[in-house]
């Protein structure tokens, strides 16, 4: 079956051998920080809050809390600290802190609360919102060298971590016990896992896995007056009074600063295949996720969409090409489970079925990791192209399937020659819908062009200005247009009540 399938698609193993990927097809995140953005505080027009500004006795107590080097205060070496990761945002924090242990920040918080310092918490600042980027002088906690694995429990899968650990090297270390981590995406390298709970990431295993309320048990959270509350169950189930630890996954730091992180982790899938398919349309695109649901649900890992101006942009910028040719669209398909024969099989015949309806044009499937990392880099990739296409703004919508591409649709018409491209890319299975648009040089015109529209017609297509990237600076200004007012002011309330002072990352999320 497999070979007849295989000769249905064409010859994709020199394309394959073209695409290039690191050792690992994971990024490593470099900032590329020679072309420094204007102050975020200036470009947005925002009012610093009423908060002090460090002092000497400040630097003083820091220095002997921590010793001079584990605090940053030295202008270049702050840079990395103050841009964010696509260099749209610049923060003017002269003091960076990387406590090691959580006694240490709950010393730091408790200090900053009383001497009413604002902190941005901060993991590996790779936020696409400007949640980990300082907007004035805020003091940046960062949390990497935090980055102490506790314990595996390998019968249970619970991983306990501290906040600072990046993912990519959590799921290395995972593998080697045959298990993995219930959340991947493009920034893994880089990413910490504090970040990436106190976002809810989503990234490429949703589909799968589920997002992480479901995934994270318990957690150790320190909290603006600098005392530790601790919530680091490891039980799967446990219904005693409220969800704290909900509370803090998604909360943007804005609620406490997370030190200790309980997860579960699932067995490491012992077949994994990739599919890389050419489409004609939209259409077709959701006939194959439909069908693919139906025929393949229990084994369905990940289904991408990627359209021809995202491919080409990956093309142009990153010297990366599809495997199969030029196509309107592109799905990539991952399929993971306990049993390659079962697993090949149901995927072949699905395909087979695909191609003979003309849902798909064309195609390539691999089970081979080396090209598997291959494929998964087109998509991964992606976010980087985007860094050389001049300024891109960046959106990151929840949207019903049928209403998903007509969003892009919409844009590119309403953008007409003020854009250089409208990109719509992202993880279709989620109904999670990536959609940029880069013009030469940001001006407050285009922005004003722009938004609220995108906003708007994305609540009129019933959708979420923020499937999986949260509100952070850049949008939280919209939450009005997702959240009643009544909603609103539990949150304000919410705040107000664990965090008095305001000093947990401020105009971020509630603005
Ligand atoms: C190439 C690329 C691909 C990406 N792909 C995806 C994707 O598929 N899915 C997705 O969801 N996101 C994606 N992102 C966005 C980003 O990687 C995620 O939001 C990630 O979870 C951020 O983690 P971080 O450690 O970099 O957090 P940061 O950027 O440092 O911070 C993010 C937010 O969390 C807060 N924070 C950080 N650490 C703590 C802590 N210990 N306690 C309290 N608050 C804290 C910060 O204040 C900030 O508000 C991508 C980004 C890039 C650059």
């Amino acid at each position: 079956m497999r070979v007849t399938f295989r000769k249905m698609f064409k010859n994709v193993c020199t394309f394959l051998s073209c695409i290039s990927s690191g050792k690992s097809g994971a990024l490593t995140l470099k900032k590329c920080l020679h072309s420094k953005p204007n102050f975020t505080k200036n470009n947005y027009n925002i009012i610093r809050g009423n908060y002090s500004h460090v002092e000497e006795e400040h630097l003083y107590y820091f220095r002997k809390l921590l010793g001079e080097t584990r605090i940053v205060t030295d202008l270049s070496d702050l840079e990395k600290y103050n841009v964010d990761w696509h260099k749209s945002l610049r923060g003017g924090s002269t003091i960076v802190l990387k406590p090691k242990t959580t006694e240490e920040v709950s010393k730091i918080l408790s200090f900053c609360n009383s001497n009413r310092l604002a902190v941005c918490p901060q993991g590996g600042h790779t936020g696409v919102v400007g949640g980990g980027t300082p907007v004035f002088d805020e003091v940046v906690i960062s949390t990497e060298l935090m980055n102490e694995i506790i314990s595996l429990d390998e019968k249970s899968g619970v991983l306990t971590c501290q906040a600072g650990c990046i993912l990519q090297n959590v799921d290395e270390y995972l593998a080697e016990k045959n298990l993995v981590f219930p959340l991947d995406l493009g920034a893994k390298g880089s990413c910490h896992i504090g970040g990436n709970v106190s976002t809810n990431a989503g990234g490429l295993r949703v589909l799968k896995y589920g997002n992480l309320h479901g995934n994270v048990l318990g957690l150790e959270v320190v909290q603006a007056n600098g005392v530790i509350l601790d919530l680091l169950s490891t039980l799967k189930k446990d219904n005693t009074g409220y969800h704290l630890k909900n509370l803090f996954i998604g909360a943007e730091g804005t609620l406490g600063v997370l030190t200790k992180v309980a997860v579960q982790c699932r067995q490491r899938p012992k077949s994994v295949h990739v599919a890389f398919l050419g489409l004609q349309n939209f259409h077709q695109v959701l006939k194959t996720f439909y069908k693919c649901k139906q025929d393949m649900d229990e084994i369905l890992t990940a289904f991408e969409v990627i359209d021809t101006p995202t491919m080409t942009l990956v093309n142009e910028k990153l010297g990366m090409q599809s495997p199969i040719g030029d196509y309107p669209f592109y799905v990539l398909i991952e399929t993971s489970g306990s049993n390659e024969e079962h697993d090949q099989e149901k995927l072949d015949a699905f395909l087979k079925s695909c191609l003979l309806k003309n849902f798909i044009l064309n195609g390539t499937v691999t089970g081979e990791v080396g090209k598997l990392k291959a494929i998964w880099a087109l998509r991964e990739k992606i976010p980087q192209g985007f860094a050389k296409d001049g300024y891109v703004f960046m959106y990151d919508m929840s949207l019903p399937l049928h209403n998903y591409y007509k969003l892009v649709d919409d844009m590119r018409e309403h953008m007409g020659k003020l854009s250089h491209r409208v990109f719509g890319f992202g993880h279709l299975g989620d109904g999670n819908l990536h959609l940029n648009i880069s013009v030469q040089k940001y001006t407050p015109e285009i922005a004003k062009h722009i938004e609220p529209f995108i906003f708007e017609r994305t609540v009129h297509y019933k959708g979420s200005v923020s499937a999986e990237h949260g509100m952070g600076f850049l949008k939280s200004k919209y939450l009005g247009l997702m959240k009643s007012q009544e909603s609103i002011n539990v949150m304000r309330n919410i705040k107000k009540m664990m965090d008095p002072n305001g000093i947990l990352n401020p105009y971020k999320t509630l603005g």
